[in-house]
């Protein structure tokens, strides 16, 4: 009988790892199950722009791989019992693994801000950034939408919406003194520069302490900041799924890992992107690159091999500032303006149809 590879989630890292599987030649002996609850890889880089109203819906989906060695179980997973090395998943029996991977993604961190589950929107999932979509382009003129975070997903929202939407009123509020933490200076001034010479209003330094319907309300000050639509892009954190597995996890609530990315308790799991514990900030890069390695690691422990230590190695970071401008950071070089933007578009247009 065939061996279980059980992958959950067909996002960036899962992916990855499975056409890595595909591409290098899968053992006979080996059988892969991709779960997920969507039909198809959603690009998740791009959800701002879904939810800004400048990319259809059906842009951003990729087929999932169509190989007879790979089986496609589309449902909800619900819970693992790795005791008897279960997955639960809705509308199926229980789904049996001998090797799983765990890519489930990430979804939003509140950091306990009373009102911020409820009172704001998300773009971290496709069904929650079409709600975003339906909310932010159902406002009236002249409304007034507060973007809370000011990362990169809070800047390409920002600058997005305000190509999509002249009339409204955008503003981004920051906890820290800048945006974009963890970009060079050069790169940090010239987002705010473009955001703010686009009629995008810069709260820095602004701390929430809770938000209700329409109302935000920040630390220090008496009054409130009203709102029509609030977006929540100031945080994440694994799934709900992996929040909830009895295992090592480091402070960001992901999970810890050995060299070969599998769990310190049980190396029969293998833990990809966002969910997996990385001297990096999770990315889709990371994901991508991270789900190869897994693969060949895979592919070792099956052909009784060497098991590789691949070092991730990061090609930068790329981010948009509308249709037309962006930023990026290669190496020690600095790039803004139209050329990093293209290249954006370039890597999409490849991921979309490689
Ligand atoms: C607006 C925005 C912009 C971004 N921009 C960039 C960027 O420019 N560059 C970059 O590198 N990164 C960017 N990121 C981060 C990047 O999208 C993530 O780091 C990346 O998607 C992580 O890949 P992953 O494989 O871990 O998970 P994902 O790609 O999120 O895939 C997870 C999969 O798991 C599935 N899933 C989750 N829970 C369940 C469940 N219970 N049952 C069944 N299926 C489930 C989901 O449907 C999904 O298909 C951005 C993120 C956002 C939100």
């Amino acid at each position: 009988m065939k061996k279980k590879l059980v992958v959950l989630g067909g996002g960036y890292g899962g992916l990855a790892l499975i056409n890595e599987l595909l591409n290098k030649g899968l053992p006979n002996d080996i059988a892969i199950t991709l779960i997920d609850k969507q039909p198809f890889q959603g690009l998740k880089t791009e959800y701002y722009a879904l939810a800004a109203g400048t990319a259809a819906d059906s842009e951003l989906r990729v087929a999932f791989p169509q190989s007879p060695d790979v089986t496609l179980a589309l449902g909800e997973i619900t819970s693992l019992d790795r005791t008897k090395k279960l997955v639960h998943v809705t509308g199926h029996d229980p789904i049996a693994y001998d090797y799983l991977v765990i890519g489930l993604g990430c979804t939003d961190h509140y950091h306990g801000i009373v009102g911020a589950a409820q009172y704001s929107n998300s773009i971290q999932t496709f069904q929650a950034a079409r709600k975003a979509y339906t909310a932010l382009n159902n406002i009236a003129p002249y409304g007034t939408v507060t973007i809370v975070g000011g990362g990169l997903s809070g800047v390409e929202m920002a600058s997005e919406l305000r190509e999509s939407r002249g009339d409204l009123k955008i503003s981004l509020i920051n906890r820290g003194p800048k945006l974009l933490g963890g970009f060079p200076d050069g790169i940090q001034n010239y987002a705010a520069q473009w955001l703010r010479e686009h009629d995008v209003e810069l709260l820095l330094n602004t701390q929430l302490e809770r938000i209700e319907h329409n109302h935000l309300f920040v630390e220090g000050s008496d009054s409130s900041l009203e709102t029509d639509i609030t977006l929540w892009t100031a945080g994440i954190q694994p799934v709900e799924l992996v929040q909830r597995l009895d295992a090592d996890k480091d402070k960001g609530g992901r999970l810890k890992l050995n060299k070969q990315y599998q769990l310190q308790s049980d190396p029969s799991i293998f833990v990809v992107g966002d969910c997996a514990s990385l001297p990096y900030a999770p990315s889709a890069q990371v994901a991508g690159i991270q789900g190869e390695h897994i693969a060949h690691i895979l592919l070792a422990i099956w052909k009784d091999k060497t098991i590789p230590v691949e070092p991730i190695k990061l090609r930068g970071t790329l981010g948009a500032l509308g249709k037309h401008s962006g930023f990026g950071v290669m190496g020690s070089m600095s790039i803004k303006g139209r050329i990093p933007r293209l290249i954006k578009s370039g890597i999409l247009w490849r991921s979309k149809h490689s």
